[in-house]
């Protein structure tokens, strides 16, 4: 039973202003799995103040000390890799190979990749006698969802750390115990007090005093679309930067010349992995309309094969994060089936043999149109739409028909499925599975969010653009 109470502010475990207290629960064992505090708008404010205190210090620090700092940072993340892992497991059931291997094994890859980065980055150019600096932004707020939580905090502070930017972070009340131990591997490694702050709290409270707040100048938002445009709103009337990596709905064209066993079984595994809980999974199959019975066939076959259980065991898929989740999920399968849509295998209720916790079956619709609930709606559980076409011209319609567009996918002949590649409304497009490129900027078009995170463009969200005008002619001058 773990008891986090106190939150990280200004370098040291402090109790929040009014105790108030929430259970964790470990969704595999519907188990209190431990307590966290839950902060007010007065922890927020303490918490922003010490960021904006250390600003004044660390945004001055040289690129060799941030190197130095990330390498500690890191040093210190991998000491306590397996605890970190284990901590991600409990608080959202993610299988321990997959812990280890995917969700905590990421938060190495944006420290080694914000290392990498922060060795070449361009923070000033001379254009003629004018001198374009790229300077910290200031105090940032991170607010952070539950499905990959070391990933999420990750890909946000990594940056900020490199660009000599402060932050307050409000992890997901729901998955806050990795970000306790993000927070403590901070401190071991010598993050100077103040520049990393930990308030965990919940959204409507913590969450929107960061965004509101007058001293922070920019938040960071990964999670729902609807908490998103509410943070947006909140930080309109102070005119901070707002960064958003929100919902989606991923297209995945299977094309014509695609090897369709290869296909349309990555496609199943692809979406089945993390319980179907990832903001980019591959959830609208299209198929060739001629196809289609050859493709729900390896479909049911390959959602069959997917061992659903105890994130302590060998299984693929664990549970998913929570009852209300398990429900929500429920409910748009039943959806499913009254608009109509084929059931190829799955559906409503618990997989047999698991009674206790919040396990969902490997479930495959076919026949799905593009305006039918489960093809327009996140369903963010292990559910995949297969919807038949007729041309090319119509798939990549349907493709981009959504209010979304953080990715895409294609199989196919390569030079075919570049071509379809560009005519996709999405952030990133992955061509016959594609294995992650922690380098390639991550984020939305539409609805899925502004701003791009990972390798590289990642700084840019975290640094304003000033132009000093006469640089060169003063140094002529000189
Ligand atoms: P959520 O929006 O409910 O919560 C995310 C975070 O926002 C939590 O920390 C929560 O406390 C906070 N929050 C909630 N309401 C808020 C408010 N009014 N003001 C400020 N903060 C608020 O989302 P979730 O259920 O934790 O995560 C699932 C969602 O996140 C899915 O829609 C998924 O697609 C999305 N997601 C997107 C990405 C991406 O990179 N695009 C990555 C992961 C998850």
């Amino acid at each position: 039973m773990r008891e986090y109470l106190k939150f990280y502010i200004d370098g040291e475990w402090v109790d929040p202003a009014v105790p108030a207290q929430v259970d964790v629960i470990n969704p595999a064992t519907e188990a209190v799995a431990g307590v966290i505090s839950m902060g007010s708008a007065r922890d927020a404010d303490r918490a922003v103040m010490a960021a904006r205190k250390a600003f004044a210090g660390y945004s001055q620090t040289s690129r060799a000390d941030r190197i130095e700092l990330l390498q500690n940072i890191l040093g210190k993340y991998q000491e306590r890799f397996a605890e970190i892992a284990a901590a991600i497991t409990e608080e959202m059931g993610a299988p321990g190979w997959l812990a280890m291997q995917a969700q905590a094994a990421i938060g190495v890859g944006h420290l080694m990749t914000g290392i990498e980065v922060l060795k070449n980055y361009k923070f000033e150019e001379l254009r003629g006698s004018t001198l374009i600096a790229h300077e910290p932004i200031g105090v940032c707020a991170f607010i952070t969802p539950w499905n990959w939580p070391i990933n999420q905090i990750a890909c946000k502070v990594v940056p900020a750390i490199a660009t000599g930017c402060t932050m307050v972070l409000k992890p997901s009340e729901i998955a806050p115990f990795s970000a306790i131990l993000w927070a403590e591997v901070m401190h071991a490694a010598g993050v100077p007090a103040g520049v990393f702050n930990l308030v965990n709290g919940d959204g409507p409270t913590v969450g929107a005093a960061l965004s509101s707040h007058p001293e922070v100048d920019m938040v960071s938002f990964t999670g729902s679309t609807r908490a998103g445009i509410e943070v947006a709103k909140n930080a309109a009337p102070t005119v901070k930067r707002v960064h958003q990596e929100l919902g989606g709905k991923s297209p995945n064209i299977v094309l014509d010349d695609a090897d369709l066993e290869v296909a349309v079984a990555g496609g199943v595994k692809s979406v089945m992995t993390n319980s179907g809980q990832s903001c980019n999974a591959p959830t609208r199959m299209l198929v060739p309309a001629a196809k289609m019975e050859a493709a729900k066939a390896i479909a049911k076959a390959a959602a069959e094969a997917t061992t659903v259980g105890s994130p302590d065991g060998n299984a693929a898929m664990g549970p998913v994060v929570s009852e209300t989740q398990w429900t929500k999920i429920q409910g748009l399968i039943q959806k499913g089936i009254d608009e109509g849509a084929t059931l190829v295998t799955g559906g409503t209720g618990r997989p047999e043999g698991l009674d206790k916790g919040y396990y969902v079956k490997p479930t495959i619709f076919a026949d799905v149109s593009n305006d039918m609930t489960i093809a327009r709606e996140e369903i963010f559980g292990p559910v995949l739409a297969m919807l038949p076409y007729q041309s090319e011209e119509q798939a990549v319609a349907i493709a981009n028909d959504t209010v979304y567009g953080l990715a895409a996918y294609i199989q196919g002949d390569a030079e075919h499925a570049r071509k379809v590649a560009r005519t996709l409304r999405a952030g990133q497009v992955a061509i016959n599975y594609a294995a992650p490129d922690m380098m390639a900027p991550f984020g939305g078009y539409k609805q899925s969010g502004n701003g791009r995170e990972w390798g590289d463009h990642a700084f840019t969200d975290f640094l304003e653009t000033k132009a000093i005008l006469g640089w060169g002619a003063a140094e002529a001058a000189e």
